[in-house]
C-alpha cells in the first residue's frame, strides 16, 4: 500500500496546540458568529475552506482523539512546571504535577468519551508523560527566564481581530522569546514556514499589545527538536498579510456562502467528510487506488458501511 507522502500532516491536526488547547479563546463555540481569527482557525481556513465552515461557522462537533487529549494533559503539566522557581523544574516536580493535574484529564468528557480500557488508559498516560519529558531532550527548564505563562493575546492585527493563547513568554539575552509546544510530528522542511506562521502571528500580536517586538520565536516539538526563526518586522509583515488575505476571503465566503471544497489526503481524517460529496468521492477514489490508509476513520467508516 503506498502511503501518501504528505501523510503526517495529517496527525498535526490533531495537535493540541493547533487545536483545543491554543484556540480555546478563539472556540468558534463559545460565542456566536465569526468575530475573530485564530492561529489554529486561519490555519484550519487555508487547508481547506469548506472544513473550516463546517467546523467554526456551522460548529459541528471535532472531538479529540487519544493523541490531542495526551498532547493536552502534557501541555498543562509543563504550564505548571513553567511556574515554579527554576530549581524546582525538575523530572521529579513534574512527576508530581502529572499526578495532581491527572483527574482534570480523567473527568474532561472528551477523554471519558474516549472509553479507554485499562491498557489503553496506560498507555495514553505514558504517551502524555514521554510528551513531557521530551522537553529535556530541547532544554534545561530551569535555565529558562520565564515571562509569562498561557498568556492570552486579543488585539487586532493587520486591521484583522486576532485572539489565542501563547503557551510561552520567556527573555534571552533582555528580549522576549514566543515559545510553543508541540506534541505532534515535526514537520519536514516543506511545511516547516507554515507551522513557524503560528508563533509569528503571536510574535505579531505581542508586538502589537507590548510595543516591543519579540526577537525569537520558537516551536518545541517535544522529544524531537525545536523549529524556531528570528523575528523581524518582514518576517511580521508576511504573516499579517497572510491573515488579512485569509480574513478577507473568509468575509467573501460567509458572504456567498460558498466555501471551496479542497480535496487530499486530509479528506480521510476529516470528521466531516460524510457532509461533503467531493470529500467523500477523493476518499474513495484514493481507496480504489490504494493511496489511503486503512485505518483512517473514513475508510474505516466505509468499509464498515460496504461490508
Ligand atoms: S472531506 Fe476533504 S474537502 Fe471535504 S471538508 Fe473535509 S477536508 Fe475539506
Amino acid at each position: 500500500m503506498e502511503i501518501d507522502a504528505t501523510e503526517p500532516e495529517v496527525h498535526d491536526l490533531t495537535d493540541p496546540s493547533v487545536g483545543a488547547l491554543l484556540d480555546r479563546v478563539g472556540d468558534p463555540r463559545a460565542e456566536p458568529g465569526v468575530r475573530h481569527l485564530s492561529p489554529s482557525s486561519a490555519s484550519a481556513y487555508s487547508q481547506c475552506a469548506r472544513r473550516w465552515k463546517f467546523r467554526y461557522l456551522d460548529r459541528l462537533p471535532d472531538p479529540p482523539g487519544p493523541a490531542a487529549l495526551a498532547g493536552t494533559f502534557a501541555h498543562r503539566v509543563l504550564e505548571l512546571l513553567l511556574q515554579e522557581d527554576p530549581q524546582h523544574r525538575t523530572k521529579d516536580r513534574a512527576k508530581e504535577l502529572a499526578r495532581q493535574a491527572w483527574p482534570e484529564t480523567a473527568e474532561d468528557d472528551d477523554f471519558i468519551a474516549l472509553a479507554l480500557d485499562d491498557t489503553a488508559a496506560r498507555e495514553f498516560r505514558w504517551k502524555g508523560w514521554q510528551a513531557i519529558e521530551g522537553l529535556w531532550h530541547l532544554e534545561d527548564p530551569t535555565t529558562v527566564d520565564v515571562v509569562a505563562t498561557e498568556q492570552r493575546v486579543d488585539t487586532m492585527i493587520g486591521g484583522v481581530p486576532f485572539r489565542g493563547i501563547v503557551d510561552r513568554v520567556d527573555l534571552e539575552d533582555g528580549r522576549a522569546t514566543i515559545t510553543d509546544y508541540k506534541s505532534g510530528r515535526a514537520p519536514t522542511m516543506r511545511y516547516r514556514e507554515a507551522r513557524l506562521a503560528q508563533v509569528l502571528l503571536y510574535a505579531a500580536a505581542i508586538a502589537e499589545e507590548s510595543g516591543a517586538l519579540p526577537a525569537k520565536a520558537k516551536l518545541l516539538y517535544l522529544g524531537q527538536k525545536v523549529v524556531e526563526t528570528d523575528v523581524d518586522p518582514e518576517s511580521v509583515e508576511a504573516v499579517t498579510n497572510d491573515l488579512a488575505t485569509t480574513w478577507a476571503n473568509v468575509q467573501s465566503d460567509c458572504a456567498s456562502g460558498e466555501f471551496e471544497p479542497t480535496t487530499g489526503p486530509l479528506c480521510a481524517w476529516c470528521p466531516y467528510a460524510e457532509q461533503c460529496p467531493e470529500g467523500m468521492a477523493e476518499v474513495r477514489r484514493r481507496h480504489k487506488a490504494g493511496r489511503v490508509r486503512l485505518d483512517s476513520p473514513v475508510v474505516v467508516k466505509l468499509l464498515a458501511a460496504t461490508a
